[in-house]
């Protein structure tokens, strides 16, 4: 990691002391304080009110205990979590992931993450997040189910529209929001449709809301593309990930004239030179829940499963890291790197290591970080919001020509950022202090609270 300065890394030390063991959280605000330094510099009213020591201390932390009973019968135990990071900008806001690897480094990072992501979009929300360490591959639809109304009997009490709103990540789709808002409208008695996003279209959700993580992310590239007079058309896509993220990415990209040549799971990668076929994709993954050794069985001769090696080798022109957290190391990057790949863009949350960022920045691979490039999912979640509150319904269009054109207006403000502080070209410092100062100077605005 690199040396941040002296005020900076006094704070950073505070922060590992403070929080033993969290890697992940360590790694995700090293990440944002490495931009700040010509920020203090500028405004010394951040430093005066420890705007950064308050950032990086969540406002609530909730931590409980989750019994459920499996088929068999047999009591499971869970550990249940929310990280209400901070509410300058409106109320806690960000997903739940289920997944055997959440535990609190995990919660924490991805919160404060979303505290920046969220300012990004220019919404007025606060950022959070929660989860579990329940794995819902291989549970039954009923397991899930008596799992979801154990974790939210808990957790009710701490939400609300005005209050905090979960909705999905890994792990957490629509069948979990359906089991989440059904217990919490038992036990509240209120159709409160704006405490969840990502509901199903006939219960509350928004048109685009399951795309719109997977096109945001496509948005945005396209925008750095188009920048440089330059377009989707002809370029080879390599996508990690088949989840929701890495799926609808894959749709728009053949939809704006790209070809994605490799996707994977945590089991392997396929690779296929004609371009990878979406919608039996979408078919093994989500309505059978398979594997991508499904789909290639399914797609025959054409495809080729990889079981070794990593899909970064795969020779490609834009990368899309959709699956997890440091999935895009060091000698990942030197592989993009040397198969001349001009543009990374994050679709899942932290998914490239520091040293790998730094390869590819250096190399002068356009490098487009998650807290950006994947804000289009919690930015459709504040258009759900806004047609809960009004109890309106847009259409496909409609609600796509507004996701499309906030994750341009995201892209801009990055870029002007980073030429107002120096760093011209930047998207990560862009990103970094244009969320900064905006939840920065909401919470000077609202005192020490
Ligand atoms: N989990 C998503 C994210 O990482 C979405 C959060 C939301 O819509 O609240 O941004």
């Amino acid at each position: 990691m690199r040396m941040l300065d002296e005020k900076l890394y006094d704070i950073y030390d505070e922060v590992l002391r403070r929080n033993p063991g969290e890697t992940e959280f360590h790694q995700a605000v090293h990440e944002v304080l490495d931009s700040l330094g010509p920020v203090i510099a500028k405004h010394p009213q951040y430093a005066d009110a420890a705007i950064i020591q308050r950032l990086c201390e969540p406002e609530r932390q909730i931590i409980f205990r989750v019994p459920w009973v499996d088929d068999r019968g047999a009591v499971r135990i869970n550990r249940g979590f929310r990280v209400e990071f901070n509410s300058a900008l409106g109320p806690y806001k960000g997903g739940l992931r289920f997944h055997a690897s959440v535990y609190l480094g995990i919660v924490k990072f991805l919160g404060f993450e979303q505290i920046f992501k969220n300012a990004l979009t220019g919404m007025p929300l606060g950022g959070a997040k929660g989860g579990s360490d329940f794995d819902p591959k291989g549970r039954s639809d009923g397991e899930v189910m008596r799992f979801c109304q154990s974790f939210m009997t808990e957790l009710y009490r701490h939400l609300g529209e005005h209050t905090d709103i979960p909705a999905g990540d890994i792990g957490v789709g629509q069948r979990e929001i359906g089991y989440l808002f059904g217990q919490y409208k038992r036990i509240t008695n209120r159709y409160e449709s704006g405490v969840l996003t990502g509901k199903g279209i006939t219960w509350g959700g928004a048109q685009v809301r399951t795309e719109a993580t997977g096109y945001g992310l496509v948005f945005f590239v396209d925008t750095m593309l188009s920048a440089r007079g330059d377009s989707f058309e002809g370029k080879r896509v390599v996508i990690s990930g088949s989840g929701n993220v890495a799926l609808h990415a894959a749709e728009k990209v053949h939809q704006l004239g790209g070809t994605v040549v490799a996707c994977s799971d945590s089991t392997g990668y396929v690779v296929e030179e004609k371009g990878i076929d979406v919608e039996l994709l979408k078919a093994v993954k989500q309505q059978h829940r398979g594997r991508i050794a499904d789909y290639v069985a399914a797609r025959g001769a054409d495809a080729h499963l990889c079981l070794e090696g990593s899909i970064w080798e795969v020779p490609c022109d834009i990368a899309l890291p959709c699956a997890t957290q440091n999935e895009l190391n060091g000698s990942d990057a030197a592989a993009l790197i040397r198969n001349r790949c001009r543009i990374v863009a994050e679709g899942a949350n932290m998914p490239t290591t520091p040293s790998a960022v730094k390869l590819l920045t250096e190399a002068g691979v356009l490098f487009a970080p998650g807290k950006a490039a994947n804000a289009g999912g919690v930015a459709t979640s504040a258009l759900e919001m806004q047609q809960n509150a009004s109890r309106d319904s847009w259409t496909f269009e409609h609600t796509e020509a507004r996701l499309a054109e906030i994750m341009r207006s995201i892209h801009d403000r990055c870029l002007a950022t980073a030429d107002e502080y120096g760093a011209p070209g930047s998207y990560v410092t862009g990103a970094n202090i244009a969320g900064f100062t905006h939840v920065a100077d909401a919470m000077l605005a609202l005192g020490l609270v």
